[in-house]
């Protein structure tokens, strides 16, 4: 009977890690390329599409973060942007504020900022918190990007997708889409509040609708956060991704409280919750970008959220805000904690575990 367990149990474990090696799984690093690092390669890619000006502009801003520089010649080249902090799910760890709020950027405070940054600007990421694609006019903020030659990203629960046509043929890049779960009983235990049917149908509908339109972008990624109560589906999850024409699944570890961990979390063991960490020294945050949240702020980042300006006055306030002493200051700070000594006041740079890097798919 013993035997009997452990070869059943073996053998799931074999089919998980078979799925796990699959290519639609495993080519996503290479061919999305999500790391986040200044890469030479990256400019090169915009040379080649003939964009120099965000060429010449990137490579000031990887030469200005190897030197530490607080005050610096270059402009942004990312903006993080939530165009609301409205989302319709109650996911139990989720990152942003609970409860969720019910401000939308307006179109034109947006459509400032992009005149205004738009000529340096390589990526907008939608997906700093809450449901992008709630917002009425989110298909008209991608294509407005597209028009400055931006690549545009988002992550959405896919519970509501306005026309899959339409954000199709706005441009937008990259969809990450949050699903984790092939079954209404497995999806609805973190994506609270979701409608199972409908976010695979919707899926469904995006896939069509680009093998329609003849595109290949959108990319459509798959986020399947992995729990120990839905671990046992990642074989089907890989099947049915092909079957849909989704384009890379990505498994990853949520995370998850540790009073939660014993009941919650994978036994697999790169999916373990990820634990505390050592502050990281390794930040691009204050010379490649500001995010821009609905309530009419600009921050430093993900992890500050001081107010260095209101959004609808970022085009005229920039310079002000890019080399204030609120940035120079972070930039200080993380020089200072490269080179080892420690931390500075008045930022969360001195304490923060994140990396601070910026995803691109170009
Ligand atoms: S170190 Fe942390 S707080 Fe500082 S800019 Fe980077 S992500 Fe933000």
């Amino acid at each position: 009977m013993q035997n009997t367990l452990e070869t059943g149990v073996s053998s799931v474990r074999e089919s998980i890690e078979s799925a796990l090696r699959d290519s639609i799984v495993s080519r996503s690093d290479s061919e999305l390329d999500l790391s986040g690092k200044i890469k030479a390669c990256r400019a090169l890619k915009l040379i080649r599409a003939g964009q120099w000006r965000k060429a010449a502009n990137y490579a000031l801003a990887g030469l200005s973060r190897r030197l530490g520089q607080e005050r610096v010649f270059h402009m942004p080249f990312a903006l993080g942007l939530d165009p609301t902090n409205a989302c319709q799910l109650s996911c139990p760890f989720c990152i942003s504020s609970k409860p969720h709020g019910s401000d939308y950027l307006p179109f034109e405070t947006y459509e400032a900022i992009i005149k205004r940054l738009g000529p340096w600007l390589i990526k907008v990421d939608f997906c700093t918190g809450a449901e992008p694609l709630l917002h009425p006019r989110i298909c008209e903020m991608i294509a407005l990007a597209k028009r400055y030659g931006i690549e545009t990203a988002i992550a959405s629960n896919i519970n509501h997708v306005p026309d899959p046509a339409a954000l199709v043929s706005s441009g937008l890049d990259l969809l990450m889409m949050s699903v984790d779960g092939i079954s209404p009983e497995t999806y609805g235990r973190y994506r609270a509040g979701g409608d199972f049917e409908k976010v695979m149908a919707n899926m469904r509908a995006l896939a069509a609708a680009r093998r329609r339109l003849g595109r290949n972008r959108p990319s459509l990624v798959w986020n399947y956060l992995v729990f120990s109560y839905n671990e046992h589906e990642i074989p089907e999850v890989v099947r049915l991704a092909r079957e849909i024409g989704v384009d890379f699944v990505t498994f990853m570890a949520p995370y998850i409280p540790q009073e939660r961990r014993a009941e919650l979390q994978s036994s697999i063991p790169r999916f373990l919750s990820p634990g505390s960490s050592q502050p990281s020294d390794y930040c691009l945050w204050p010379w490649s970008g500001l995010l821009i949240y609905p309530t009419n702020r600009v921050c430093l980042c993900y992890e500050d959220s001081l107010a260095l300006s209101a959004a609808d006055r970022l085009a005229e306030d920039f310079d002000g805000v890019w080399n204030g002493e609120y940035l120079r200051g972070a930039r200080r700070a993380l020089a200072a904690r490269g080179a080892g000594s420690g931390t500075v006041e008045g930022h969360n740079c001195g304490v923060c575990r994140r990396k601070g890097e910026i995803n691109f798919c170009i």
